[in-house]
């Protein structure tokens, strides 16, 4: 090893899906909406005119934080936005998980919690969910340095109710609890109305699954006054003009539309429990989704061989090869005609083996 790689910062970095881009694939791997953005936001994008790149875009995001202050019945005091909710989360990761104890999260979660905990030497303790993958409230009852749950999780769909959330705030006044709502428009319920309770609740979500907009970049955390003005210290002090023109533009443009996002989410939901009606009659199992993807496994058949399968005919899934969870594939919800296109391989799959 050179000298000066003794002070490198050395990472495991986050394996973001693979982005395949080929003509006629169906790709439901990474959880994108397979709807567009809502209409006014193609309009918005039009009409931007390049002479206004000249000029820094608004440091305080004031059109997109009071947009979603409205939509949300908050004040913009209490909603501080970021590149995605990654941004989000990193930022709160960076700002409350200071105590150097451990914080926690759940041992199957979204993969990127443990990869910024290393990236900010935060310690953590990995929570085992139960056999059904549901969160085992106690466990969260002990000292900790703050909690990060994904409601609904992620990979496995499965959502908590409110009244869990509840518990785990009430016996964690001390430490900051992160609610990450990824995907919290296809079901679950959200933990929104419970932050003029708890002064230690961050709720996070993202543009990125209900709202079309995983490109744009736009991520979302609501919170009390004082937690949200701890999170623009910090980030005022890394990189003020994180949200770009067009973001802060087409974001709130989307925001605005709650029609179009009802009927949208509407109909993913929809698909979904079509979905899971028909991989059940193909002898898949998967715990109950709550989110935009369903979380499977057969009792017949190797994941990793069936993703391979599936890659072949230009159907791409995820795959984690992980414990747990390494003979579970994790398919997004797409539309109607490329569900169909799926369940038509399966069914002719799981034909061949039967
Ligand atoms: C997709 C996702 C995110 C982040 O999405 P962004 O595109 O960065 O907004 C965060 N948490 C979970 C659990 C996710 O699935």
């Amino acid at each position: 090893m050179l000298k000066w790689e003794q002070n490198v910062r050395k990472v495991v970095p986050y394996v973001p899906g693979e982005q395949p881009n080929e003509p006629g694939m169906i790709k439901l791997n990474t959880n994108e909406n397979p709807y567009p953005p809502a209409p006014g936001v193609e309009r918005a994008l039009r009409e931007l005119s390049a002479d206004r790149l000249r000029l820094y875009p608004d440091p305080t995001a004031s059109v997109l934080v009071q947009a979603l202050a409205d939509r949300n019945g908050v004040k913009p005091e209490q909603v501080f936005v970021g590149v995605g909710s990654d941004d989000v989360l990193a930022m709160a990761f960076l700002t409350f998980f200071n105590s150097g104890k451990p914080i926690f999260f759940p041992d199957i979660t979204y993969s990127f919690y443990d990869v910024w905990a290393d990236l900010f030497r935060i310690p953590y303790a990995c929570q085992p969910l139960d056999e059904n993958f549901q969160i085992r409230r106690e466990d969260y009852f002990r000292e900790n340095g703050g909690i990060v749950l994904a409601n609904p999780n992620a990979p496995t769909g499965v959502a908590e109710s409110l009244d869990g959330i509840r518990q785990i705030l009430d016996q964690n006044p001390d430490v900051i609890v992160i609610v990450d709502e990824a995907y919290i428009d296809f079901g679950g319920t959200s933990a929104l109305p419970l932050i003029p309770e708890y002064d230690n609740l961050l709720v996070v979500q993202t543009f990125s699954k209900s709202r079309s907009m995983a490109g744009m970049r736009i991520g979302a955390a609501f919170g009390q006054l004082k937690l949200i003005r701890y999170l623009n210290d910090v980030k005022y002090s890394f990189n003020s003009y994180t949200m770009d023109l067009t973001a802060l533009t087409l974001g709130a443009e989307a925001v605005k539309d709650e029609a179009y996002f009802q009927e949208t989410t509407a109909k993913i939901i929809a698909t979904r429990e079509r979905v899971k009606g028909e991989l059940q009659k193909l002898g898949f199992r998967f715990p109950d989704s709550q989110s935009n993807f369903i979380f499977v496994t057969h009792p017949d058949l190797e994941a990793r061989e069936l993703f391979e399968a599936l890659r072949e005919r230009r159907i791409y899934v995820r795959y984690f090869p992980k414990p747990r969870i390494d003979n579970y594939l994790r398919i997004s919800i797409g539309t109607d005609a490329e569900m169909d296109a799926l369940l038509a391989f399966l069914r002719e799959y799981t034909g061949k083996r039967g």
